[in-house]
């Protein structure tokens, strides 16, 4: 039986769903919404004074749905079956979708003001919002025409949102032959993490011979939604699903440019890090996919909670004692629930609740140093919402590329601490698996980069099938993994395995991971360079996420996310890490 102080605290957002708070937000949100449209609707008077009211609704109607919305989703993440909370989720889905049109209603009326900037000027509320308001009018040019805007929301529903269901339908119902058991898949890739060799060569080939059940249905789904995803670009005015992609990521093609130039010029390290992990593995030319996850070196300390919160107080602290009682006050105040459980959904997640300045984190602690780092990962979410707190909702939109900045600081600050103190067989267990996750978000994201770009680009021509996806597939491993791999075990269904290809609203899903690892790196080695001096720019650099381009975010600590060199320096870091794995590798097997 779990203890209270290991559940999270949702008390401070309702008492139940019974309770006439909750009941009295849920329905006056339709007011909320008739008030918005009626003030929309008004005659034109003065043109300041109706963008004020109208934004100061809009705050209001944030933070309403702020609250609402954590208390039910937080809920269901750890009791999938409460009906309570079901039946409050369909409700506010339908509410979402009635407001939809109220925010590009704002966004017009700014883009069709006579003078913007004279109501900026004039007005203390506006100037507060003024870089929301200026994206919405910049951003006008992308609107879809008004009366065709609700029509395209509808059919998303048939189209793009449908075959993305169908997607995760096949994905979770699909059945495996392994070894005399039928499994999930999720079930059988997990296996790739499993000690023994003959344990993940099995699960790999039970996984590949799967998707013959799903390859069909799985290819029309991707096809349509990249589909999908050309038509609304051309009907926003983009000249390409990437730019569309890019301007909602506030980033530009340069960055990009810049970004995969440096990664190309470090994947021979990479691979040079599958070869060596091939070799302590007993394969002599490269890895085969189904060794890229294997454990290598000891399984390192278990931790219990209270050990994971002091390690996390003592190193974090390290950085600055602010982060170390942010963190204390997270598990006293019950910000985080705790252990896995049935009915609770896998993984972990930080959601902010902005009008509380609070963050609700949900993990599945078992006890590994991974654990202890995820519960460092998520914090550092947390502690980027304590960043932005106090900021109008219309402010604290962090776009894709930054939103890791802060978790992927505090997982670099907590290993680079625990490396300093640890013995040399742990040392291989913890740069190892550093380097397996760095290996995944630089090579294998490159790799989906590459795929994704040709799938948008054919699919002006015609719809590919099963045979030219498999095909595309293995091309673009071979462009990023090179020999790192072995030429006849690689993963011709990655593009059936990954369900960020099939997210309708969110294209090339893949170069934000790339982005984010490498620019919280780059963070940390700025931090490594100045010190407790860091500290202030770093929280103003958290804080800037949402009101600025990822391009002047990153400028305001003097780093130039357009030029190959930054990128160069933080994959510097990683490459110091791949020589002393090599070098410890080779040691340990002379012993
Ligand atoms: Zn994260």
């Amino acid at each position: 039986m779990e203890k209270q102080k290991d559940l999270w605290d949702l008390s401070y957002l309702y008492k139940s769903f019974e309770d006439e708070a909750f009941q009295g937000d849920m329905e006056s949100l339709k007011q909320d919404a008739a008030a918005i449209k009626a003030l929309l609707e008004a005659a034109d008077g003065d043109e300041t004074a109706k963008l004020e009211k109208l934004m100061t609704a809009r705050e209001a109607l944030d933070a309403k749905v702020d609250r609402l919305s954590n208390y039910i989703s937080c809920t269901l993440a750890v009791d999938a079956t409460n009906q309570a909370a079901g039946l409050a989720d369909d409700q506010l889905m339908a509410a979402f979708t009635a407001l939809t049109p109220l925010y590009s209603g704002i966004a017009r009326f700014v883009a069709g003001m006579k003078d913007l900037e004279g109501a900026i000027a004039s007005s203390k509320e506006l100037q507060k919002v003024a870089f929301a308001l200026r994206e919405m009018k910049e951003n006008a040019a992308h609107l879809i025409p008004e009366n065709l805007e609700p029509w395209i929301l509808e059919m998303k529903l048939s189209g793009g949102n449908a075959f993305s269901q169908l997607r995760d339908k096949l994905d979770s119902t699909l059945l495996v032959d392994y070894r005399e058991e039928k499994l999930p898949l999720a079930a059988v890739r997990g296996k790739a993490y499993n000690p023994d060799p003959a344990v993940r060569k099995d699960a790999y080939d039970a996984e590949i011979a799967s998707y013959a059940k799903i390859e069909l249905p799985m290819s029309y789904c991707l096809n349509s939604i990249k589909m999908e995803a050309r038509t609304l670009a051309k009907a926003k005015g983009f000249s390409s699903v990437l730019e569309m992609t890019l301007h909602d990521s506030r980033m530009d093609q340069e960055t990009l440019d810049a970004l995969w130039t440096a990664v190309k010029e470090y994947l021979p390290d990479f691979r040079r890090y599958l070869k060596a992990k091939g070799k302590m593995l007993g394969h002599a030319e490269g890895l085969p996919f189904w060794d890229l996850f294997a454990p290598v070196g000891q399984a390192s300390k278990v931790y219990t909670i209270e050990e994971a919160r002091e390690t996390l107080l003592r190193e974090m602290g390290k950085f600055t004692p602010r982060m170390a009682e942010f963190m204390d006050n997270a598990f006293a105040q019950r910000w985080i629930d705790i252990y896995p459980r049935p009915g609770k959904t896998g993984g972990a997640f930080c959601s902010p609740v902005h009008f509380a300045d609070r963050s609700l984190v949900m993990t599945n602690f078992q006890g590994s140093f991974s654990d202890v780092s995820t519960l460092a990962h998520e914090l550092g979410h947390a502690w980027h919402n304590r960043c932005l707190a106090g900021l109008p909702y219309a402010l604290i939109d962090t776009p894709m590329p930054l939103a890791e900045t802060a978790s992927i600081f505090n997982e670099t600050m907590l290993s680079y601490q625990v490396l300093q103190s640890c013995g040399k067989e742990e040392r291989l267990t913890l740069l190892e698996s550093g380097l397996m996750e760095a290996t995944q978000t630089v090579m294998d994201i490159y790799s989906r980069f590459l795929f994704e770009q040709e799938v948008v680009d054919t699919r002006a021509d015609h719809a590919m099938t099963v045979e030219e996806l498999k095909d595309a597939m293995l091309r673009a491993q071979e462009a990023s993994y090179g020999d790192g791999l072995q030429k006849d075990a690689r993963h011709p269904y990655m593009w059936a395995c990954k369900s960020h290809y099939y997210s309708s609203g969110y294209n090339f899903y893949n170069f934000p991971y790339a982005f984010g690892l490498l620019f919280g790196k780059g963070v940390f080695a700025q931090y490594l360079e100045k010190g407790e001096a860091f500290v202030e720019d770093y929280c103003r650099l958290l804080r800037l996420c949402g009101s600025a381009s990822v391009a002047d975010v990153a400028a305001s600590v003097g780093i130039d996310v357009r030029k190959p060199d930054f990128w160069r320096s933080s994959l510097e870091v990683i490459k110091k890490d791949i020589d002393e794995f090599c070098a410890l590798g080779g040691a340990l097997s002379q012993e």
